[in-house]
């Protein structure tokens, strides 16, 4: 049984574990295979997969994908681990293909961070082929550009601190909080140094998974592909996140996988973005795999909460670790501090959350493994 507390501990502990694990977790689908793939940044590390087909109808396939967003892959290793030892015993190989993928963003996860070694946040980075990669778009972003990508060493706290809630409430008092809110998470293609950075093009691991998903998808007659974050969301709760693309309505959703907490992104309490990887699948589905039936939902874990509170704290998070990262800080304390808020939005230490993560991760699974057939009644 997975362990309770925060695991695994590092990007190579993760890896380490998936290597070890994977070839005997899969003895049952003959020709499994266990790839890995070296970054052009840095070839130590790896984005890591096991692909496995059915042996004999391709009915339906399974996507599983950790660490997009780098240091949330702890989360999604813990999950993985969690669906690998319960419920990979119970699929049918027979007619279930498989495709894992272990930290998409295998430098985001090594060096704590959620973007590429480009600043690129991949679920801003998935535009479609003919859409450019428009550094005018989220005028926002420019208008707000001093306060939500300050360009000087970060200041210890207290005085970060309070000059992060003087330029709050500054910028609140002029724009309000949707403006805040749109500017710092639709996405932006201006500022390289930035927050939300989507990129000048397709990033490296967006094309390895595109190239993975067309390599794999359409000899399946269904595809049901979970993508694993944490950070938003009410503190010890797991979000179901759809793509706005997802034809069925949330209370549908809701009922066919007996969880509570499903959302579409551009709810109010979601918020909208462009380059969002599931959107961009949708699209592609269409297109590129029309024989296909194509499902697709993100796993949000809350962490600090969802209060305006916890909110300001973790937007202070972002902003202060990349103010951080790209221009340093004026004293060692002033660093261990954003680095310190910054692992708290996205792994917790509590033994209670990783208990309640388990919980939820198990209902969630159970809901939609059962309801897309890959556990047999
Ligand atoms: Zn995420």
């Amino acid at each position: 049984m997975a362990p309770p507390a925060p695991w695994p501990p590092s990007y190579g502990a993760a890896r380490g574990w998936f290597r070890q694990a994977l070839p005997a977790a899969l003895p049952a689908w003959q020709g499994a295979r266990l790839e890995a793939r070296p970054l052009v940044a840095d070839t130590s590390l790896t984005v890591d997969w096991a692909v496995a087909a059915p042996s004999q109808t391709p009915a339906r396939l399974l996507v599983l994908i950790t660490g997009l967003h780098g240091i949330e892959g702890v989360v999604g290793t813990f999950v993985l681990r969690l669906f690998v030892e319960e419920y990979l015993p119970r699929l049918d190989p027979a007619s279930t293909g498989l495709l894992l993928v272990h930290a998409l963003n295998p430098w985001g996860m090594h060096h704590r961070r959620k973007v590429n070694a480009g600043n690129v946040d991949l679920n801003r980075n998935f535009l479609p082929p003919a859409e450019p990669y428009d550094p005018e778009f989220n005028g926002d972003y420019e208008l707000l550009r001093d306060f939500l990508g300050p360009r000087r060493p970060l200041e210890a706290p207290p005085l970060s601190a309070a000059r992060f809630l003087l330029c709050l409430a500054r910028a609140m008092g002029r724009h309000g909080a949707p403006v805040i809110q749109r500017a710092a998470l639709r996405g932006q293609y201006g500022d390289p140094q930035g927050m939300y950075f989507g990129g000048a093009g397709l990033a490296e691991e967006s094309r390895l998974l595109i190239e993975l998903l067309q390599s794999v998808v359409p000899a399946f007659a269904s595809a049901t592909l979970l993508d694993i974050h944490s950070g938003f969301g009410p503190a010890r709760q797991m979000s179901l996140v759809h793509s706005t693309r997802e034809p069925r309505p949330v209370d549908e959703l809701r009922r066919r996988f007996g969880y509570p907490h499903v959302l579409k992104s551009d709810d109010r309490d979601f918020y909208a973005m462009r380059g969002d990887m599931i959107d961009s699948l949708y699209g592609r589905a269409g297109k590129d795999w029309p024989g296909t039936r194509f499902y697709a939902s993100a796993f949000e874990f809350g962490t600090l909460g969802h209060s305006t509170l916890a909110l300001a704290r973790s937007l202070r998070a972002m902003v202060h670790e990349n103010q951080a990262h790209h221009h340093g800080a004026r004293t060692r304390s002033a660093m261990r501090w954003a680095r310190r808020e910054f692992e708290a939005l996205y792994v917790p230490r509590h033994p209670e959350w990783w208990r309640a993560a388990r919980e939820s991760a198990r209902r969630a699974f159970d809901g939609i493994l059962g309801a897309e057939g890959f556990l047999s009644p």
